[in-house]
Order: C-alpha cells, then structure tokens, then sequence
C-alpha cells in the first residue's frame, strides 16, 4: 500500500488515441487508512466519551466502503468517454470490447447532437457512409445490368417485318423464289 497515490493521470485512448485524464487511483493508500483511524478515534471519543473497541467497526466500515467507492470511481473513469473503449474488458475478451463499442457508436450516430460534437468518431461515421453509398450505387449498378441481361434474353432479337424485297433475277409470278 502506497503512502500517498496521485488521484488523477494523462493518458490517451487506445482505440481513438484521444488524450485523457483520467483517475489514477485505484485503492485507497495509507494515508486515507491513517485518516479513517483518526476519524473513528474522534467519532468514539465524541459519541461514547472514549476511545471504544466499537470505533474499529467503524473503521472497518468506513474503509472498505471507501475502497469500494475509489475502485468503482477509478473502474468507471476507465471507460472513454468519446468511443466508448473499455481496456479492462479488452484484456478479458477483446469481442465483448468490440462489440460494447459498436453498441457505443450506434447510439451516438442515433444522437442528432453527435454532428456537431467534435467526437473523433465522426470521421469513421463520414467513412462509414461514404462506403455505405459506394456499395448501394454498386448495387444498383448491378441489379441495373442483371435486368437489362434478363430482359435481353427473354424477348430475343426478331427481324423486324417490312416489304418484301425481290432480287433482279426472280420474275413476278415465278414460284421458285417462294
Ligand atoms: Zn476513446
């Protein structure tokens, strides 16, 4: 256990490489350890007029809540606020991680706000549809020649009907031509 813990640190996102602070601390350090045994001291002192065995549950109360509260504090802190990227749940499974962004990223795109945030997800929303409209213009392009193939085939290629030409050396009334 540390004496003293420094209760914020700068770090970047992993995933969007935005800078963070975030909380550093994880546990609660020796000093707040020293600070509790003090308080439940005073809080014994002041309730039972001495210093009573009841004060070490109260000390043990108030540490472990405390070490609950830092440990959830710095847990929650860990999660970007701009992407969504959890590190502690991609050391556990990288898929939940991927998929917890994805949720992440649907929702702010459903958030009109979003456009006008400087969120570093919006150039992979602009990429995201640019490639969207490239695929459905590909599509269409597609379903556009298969039609035109299909219709070709089903109406095949008939003479068109017009007069009757007859050569120079058949003779009008002559069978033999027919
Ligand atoms: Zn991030």
């Amino acid at each position: 256990m540390r004496l003293f813990s420094r209760l914020f640190e700068h770090r970047y996102c992993a995933f969007c490489k935005s800078p963070r602070r975030v909380y550093g601390k994880k546990h609660v350090d020796l000093t707040n350890v020293l600070a509790t045994a003090a308080l439940s001291g005073l809080v014994s002192v002041a309730v039972y007029g001495r210093l009573d065995p009841r004060a070490i549950v109260i000390f043990c109360l108030v540490t472990v809540l405390g070490e609950t509260f830092v440990y959830f504090r710095w847990r929650l802190a860990l999660v970007c606020r701009l992407c969504g990227f959890d590190p502690v749940m991609y050391k556990r499974s990288p898929a939940a991680a991927a998929k917890r962004v994805r949720e992440f990223f649907e929702q702010q795109i459903a958030d009109p706000k979003f456009q006008l945030s400087k969120s570093p997800l919006l150039e992979l929303h602009r990429r995201h549809q640019i490639r969207r409209r490239k695929n459905h213009e590909r599509g269409l392009a597609l379903e556009r020649k298969r039609s035109r193939s299909e219709s070709a085939r089903r109406s095949p290629v008939v003479a068109p009907k017009g007069p009757v030409v007859r050569l120079g050396h058949e003779r009008p009334g002559d069978p033999s031509h027919l």
